[in-house]
């Protein structure tokens, strides 16, 4: 059987989980036994997603192999439990600088570049270079954006051309559109769903599959009538109603028949269901949870709750292994003052203080540390979280109140955290960080050790600067012990603090590698260190 391919296009407006729905039919395909890939081709012309402010996009998700990638990857793994790679995510920016790098090799010399052939033919290439590496039964293309938008052109002609290359039942396009509902009238309109289905086939793309986003259930004759202005069978209309937790969502797509659909549209059996039982005794558990408690996440970046995505998702998982459901108390670092400090974390079970770069809110991270130092409020500092850890003590315990990360105080007399050597004479931005997975070997009768039950792990990393070992000696004396090693750089990637119920940073970002049926061992443990802490504070509601 050769490669299908499942495109995912948008229509209306952005954000209505094009990203979410893939992983979900992702999910239930491959439950099925079929072997699945996703691959997000964004249109903007970042190279990589490194760049983008996350109040703008959101977080940046980091894949093993060291990729800055958009944060849909991320529900690909945590959905398909299964890690991508660098190809999984491909951007306007880096398809054009091939095609530009290629011209000025002289690749198509004597040529006039243009568009089609060359930018779509670089697509295509991009979309083939996932299947050259593995063999995938189908493969789902996220397209980013909407039909419509200038810069999703190429993408859309290229869909065109696959479609009707790989001809009948080999591809399919599946339409994510929105339905509003105007409430003064109790009406769901069709209409913008109906341009938008035309718009897309003056680009020459029927779509196949309507999934339709939309506040209220969808009636036969909504059904009937996108079927009959869409040239698209009343069955392959499915609706995705807004749902308060995603992972429904899957099941609710199931219950629709939205996987058989789409099989039989590409002619595939459907002869074994979907296993689901491990997602099933995760839904169970997620909705009647024992015991409720709020977890302080301090971080810069709180008015857009996209730019912590991956940690929301490892609490609710690590939560949900604890019979635990977690109210995330999202603290804006930049309010806390030592006159509040109080105020912000009272009834708090946990703090997390949140990965970051630059030097605003840096102060109030920094309280917020010492509080739960002091309080022996359970603690996990994640990436600047870890850093910051390290200020504080130095700071605060070692008394040495000029302490500073040179990230904030390029001047600093006490560089606690420093420039790594290779990133010194770095001025390139985008892709220059420590990325992607690398070693570390865990101290034995450490904390840290003892969660993961093994000493060699493998954790994901995207940040320039490290602790400074000239100072793991006079930490490690006072009690702030560096507990995990890169062994080929001396690199401290973990700290904890003894004498504390649980103080643990990590160099690393535990919450890529987090998936529902695989929570992340740090997060278990940080959230089961926080119920056994205050059981008895329930947050409300
Ligand atoms: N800004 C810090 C660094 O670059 C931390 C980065 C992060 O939290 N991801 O080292």
């Amino acid at each position: 059987m050769g490669t299908k391919y499942i495109f995912v296009t948008g229509g209306v407006t952005s954000s209505l989980g094009k990203g979410i729905i893939s992983a979900s039919l992702g999910m239930l395909l491959k439950k099925r036994g079929y072997k699945i890939t996703i691959q997000k081709l964004d249109p903007y012309f970042n190279i990589d997603s490194g760049t983008l402010n996350p109040y703008e996009h959101g977080e940046c998700f980091v894949t093993k192999d060291g990729y800055e990638t958009d944060l849909d990857l991320g529900y690909y793994e945590r959905f398909l439990d299964q890690s991508m790679t660098k190809d999984n995510n491909v951007t306007s920016g880096l398809i054009y600088k091939t095609v530009i790098d290629n011209e000025r090799k002289g690749v198509y010399l004597g040529k006039t570049v243009q568009v089609i052939p060359h930018i779509t033919d670089e697509i295509k290439k991009c979309i083939k270079k996932l299947i050259e590496k593995k063999n995938y039964d189908i493969v789902i293309i996220e397209i980013g954006g909407t039909v419509g938008d200038i810069e999703s052109l190429p993408y859309i002609e290229t869909v065109r051309q696959l479609k009707w290359n790989l001809g009948r039942f080999n591809s399919l396009v599946i339409h994510l559109t929105l339905l509003p509902y105007i409430s003064v009238t109790g009406e769901i309109k069709t209409k913008p769903t109906q341009y938008s289905v035309r718009n897309l086939m003056e680009k020459g793309i029927q779509a196949d599959i309507l999934v339709c986003r939309t506040e209220k259930h969808i009636t036969k004759n909504i059904r009937d009538k996108l079927a009959l202005f869409c040239n698209i069978e009343s069955e392959h209309v499915i609706e995705s109603i807004d749902t308060k937790m995603i992972y429904d969502l899957p099941f609710l797509l199931y219950k629709q028949n939205f996987d058989k659909v789409v099989l039989n549209c590409l002619k595939l059996s459907t002869s074994t269901s979907p296993k689901l039982d491990k997602w099933n005794v995760f839904i169970n558990r997620y909705k009647n949870p024992k015991y409720k408690i709020n977890i302080a996440l301090v971080g810069k970046y709180i008015s857009l709750r996209d730019s912590y995505k991956s940690i929301e998702e490892a609490l609710i998982h690590g939560g949900t292994e604890n019979e635990v459901r977690i109210n995330i108390r999202w603290i804006y670092s930049g309010m806390i003052k030592e006159k509040n400090v109080n105020k912000y974390f009272d009834k708090i079970s946990g703090i997390l203080i949140a990965p970051g770069f630059g030097s605003r809110g840096i102060e109030g991270k920094i309280l917020a540390t010492k509080y739960a130092r002091e309080n022996q409020i359970p603690f996990l500092g994640i990436c600047l979280g870890m850093q910051i850890a390290l200020i504080e003590f130095a700071r605060n315990v070692l008394n040495i109140k000029e302490a500073d990360s040179i990230e904030m105080n390029p001047n600093t007399i006490y560089p606690v955290i420093n420039l790594m050597k290779k990133q010194k004479n770095l001025t390139r931005k985008g892709g220059t960080m420590r990325l992607g997975e690398w070693k570390c070997s865990l101290i034995k009768n450490s904390k840290i050790f003892s969660i993961y039950g093994k000493k060699e792990i493998l954790e994901r990393h995207r940040h320039r600067y490290e602790f400074n070992n000239d100072y793991i000696h006079l930490f490690s004396k006072s009690g702030m012990e560096s507990v995990g090693i890169n062994n080929e750089t001396g690199l401290v990637e973990a700290i904890e603090l003894k004498n504390h119920i649980f103080f643990l940073g990590v160099q690393y970002h535990p919450e890529y590698s987090s998936t529902i049926t695989k929570p992340h061992p740090l997060f278990k443990n940080f959230v089961k260190a926080s119920k056994n802490y205050r059981k008895s504070i329930m947050y409300e509601g």
